[in-house]
């Protein structure tokens, strides 16, 4: 079964960075929410929904600062960042009626992480029988409207349950 629980982070060279720099800090310092999949910004934390997911609600929980490791942020970033992880564990399995959730976060190109220099946890619900989504997830089946359409319900969500 280590195939099964590890699969959600193989695709990560989806995310890879882009010429122009790097993703997490062009969303974190976007206006455009919809544009760039924010979901949710706290204070030290933000979220974004994962732009090739692996299913359905695909959260990536990163710091603004640029930082590759997680022993490079403050104590009180990491508490934030955990809490936040919190949070989405529980919107996501109160609202997408999971049956489970890989959270993860690969640190190192080695590791498989896509952006090696700004960490980021993944959150990825998980469904009784989803073991196939990946042949499906790592095409290109996903569509701008379902992401837009997740981002909104997920970013009222995050709002509705403060923090
Ligand atoms: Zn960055």
């Amino acid at each position: 079964m280590p195939e099964v629980l590890f699969a959600p982070w193989r695709y990560e060279y989806l995310v890879a960075e882009k010429p122009g720099g790097c993703i997490f800090c062009q969303a974190a310092a976007s206006k455009n929410e919809e544009e760039s999949l924010v979901v949710f910004r706290g204070r030290r934390v933000f979220v974004l929904l994962n732009r090739y997911p692996y299913t359905n609600g695909h959260l990536m929980i990163a710091p603004y600062a640029h930082h590759a490791f997680l022993s490079d942020s403050e104590e009180e970033t990491l508490r934030e960042l955990i809490a936040t992880v919190a949070r989405a564990e529980k919107i996501l399995s109160d609202h997408y009626r999971t049956d489970g959730l890989n959270i993860g976060v690969n640190l190192g190109s080695a590791a498989g992480a896509g952006v090696s220099d700004h960490y980021h946890v993944h959150v990825v619900p998980r469904w009784s029988g989803d073991t196939n989504f990946m042949t499906v997830a790592g095409g290109v089946r996903v569509v701008p409207e379902e992401l837009s359409v997740t981002r909104r319900r997920l970013a009222s969500l995050f709002d509705r349950t403060g923090s």
